[in-house]
């Protein structure tokens, strides 16, 4: 940091200022983590000088048989690493992937069934307030008022009221398996496509922890950055390329394109132009990380800690929506502690204990204020936590949601937050 200090002293103050809160705060946003110095090595390098429109073989540019090794690497281990034929590696994020599918499959007007943002669907599943939204004719589906479980038996029921043309599966404040068979059930039945968005647990899908969706969707995104502990990024993957249903031919050929041949055309040029290459080659390095025992032992611990975390708090009192876990996050209903999500929030912020408030379903609050918030295992497990850390945790979280954001109580716990950080060090 030494160039940076001395020239842009600002900047370096803040980063130094993160860096600190990330050491002495217990994250637990749901979809966060700690990404390994070398990813961090791989996206602060000097690949992000390079242009590289097009894709490995088919630039734009000059100069990029390096940058294609990069690429070509990245791509290949995310087909390795999920068991697919073919996969995209650019999308700038999980936004960006999404929209590269929804472009290359719906027309403009054309019909779209994803899952409710109220119930723990993502803003690109067809939210107003998205492109999603204002593109599409969108349907909603959500998770059943007695179970807070999805409901496939209803999904089926709205899609063939609906007759979506793609259908969405997959979630980021949901914590149950998601039954991809169900899902690939009704899209066959309605004759919808069927995208998964796995970008909260791609991590758990990579190792065998959550079933894994390749096989039945025709499309899957992700990000990178979540339980897969990338750098920030977006993935589309497809199990089994085929020639597109959709009756789009190529223009000089006369030959019917395949599904992954219109994905990285709507990605380049169609969504958007130069690849972060520095990203990319933090994405590899993920991808040949996600392959070793490690990581999967890493994320085994990561379903341990949830369920553990989830008991703990359960047992102090707190509503967990759906009653527990299957994954790396829980929805925790603070109303029986007198909170709101975000005074719930506030609170354990003010003792080192960083969270988001949450939606809950049929939430009577606003997304402002909200009657829950999330929880997630997987940046506490990178640190090295494990149950008895759980434990802990819990019963620091449940002393904060007790007291109602008491200050001498806040002081407290931070005191012991602090203790259990320096235990567990990161970038030291
Ligand atoms: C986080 C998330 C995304 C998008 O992520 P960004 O990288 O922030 O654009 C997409 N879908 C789901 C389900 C997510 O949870």
């Amino acid at each position: 940091m030494s160039v940076l200090s001395s020239l842009d002293p600002e900047i370096s103050e803040a980063i130094g200022l993160e860096l600190g809160r990330q050491r002495e705060k217990l994250e637990l946003i749901a979809s966060e983590n700690i990404t390994s110095p070398a990813v961090l090595e791989a996206v602060g390098s000097i690949l992000t000088n390079k242009y590289a429109e097009g894709y490995p073989g088919h630039r734009h540019y000059g100069g990029c048989e390096f940058v294609d090794q990069v690429e070509n690497l990245a791509r290949d281990r995310a087909k390795k690493l999920f068991g697919c034929e073919w996969a995209n590696v650019q999308p700038h994020a999980g936004s960006q992937a999404n929209m590269a599918v929804l472009f290359t499959i719906l027309k403009p007007g054309e019909k779209l069934l994803g899952m409710d943002l109220a119930h723990g669907g993502h803003l690109t599943h067809g939210a107003s307030a998205s492109f999603s939204g204002k593109f599409f004719d969108v349907s909603h589906y959500g998770v059943s008022r007695e179970t807070e479980m999805l409901d496939y038996d209803e999904i089926a029921r709205i899609a063939r009221e609906t007759k979506p043309k793609l259908i969405i599966a997959g979630a980021s404040a949901y914590s149950r398996i998601i039954d991809f068979k169900a899902f690939r059930r009704i899209a066959d039945e309605v004759g919808a496509l069927l995208m998964v968005d796995m970008a909260h647990i791609a991590g758990l899908v990579a190792t065998g922890l959550h079933p894994t969706p390749v096989y039945e969707a025709d499309f899957v995104t992700s990000t990178t950055h979540k339980t897969l502990r990338g750098p920030r990024g977006g993935l589309i993957l497809i199990g089994k390329e085929k020639e597109n249903t959709l009756g789009i031919k190529a223009a000089k050929s006369g030959r019917t394109r395949t599904f992954g041949e219109l994905i990285d055309s709507m990605v380049m040029p169609g969504i958007q132009g130069g690849p972060l290459m520095h990203v990319i080659a933090g994405k590899a390095v993920a991808f040949k990380e996600a392959m070793t025992p490690e990581f999967a032992e890493y994320q085994a611990r990561v379903l341990k800690n949830a369920k553990r975390l989830c008991a703990a708090l359960k047992t102090g009192g707190a509503r967990i929506v759906s009653g527990g876990t299957d994954n790396h996050m829980m929805l925790v209903d603070v109303t029986p502690f007198g909170l709101t999500g975000k005074e719930a929030e506030l609170a354990l912020d003010a003792a080192n204990i960083t969270a988001n408030k949450n939606g809950i379903p049929f939430d009577t609050k606003g997304p402002l204020v909200t009657s829950g918030i999330r929880l997630g295992s997987p940046a506490l497990t990178t640190r090295g936590m494990g149950e008895a850390e759980m434990d802990e945790v819990g019963a620091l979280i449940l002393e904060v949601l007790r007291s109602k954001g008491d200050a001498a109580v806040a002081t407290r716990v931070k005191g012991e937050v602090l203790k259990l950080c320096s235990r567990f060090p990161i970038y030291n």
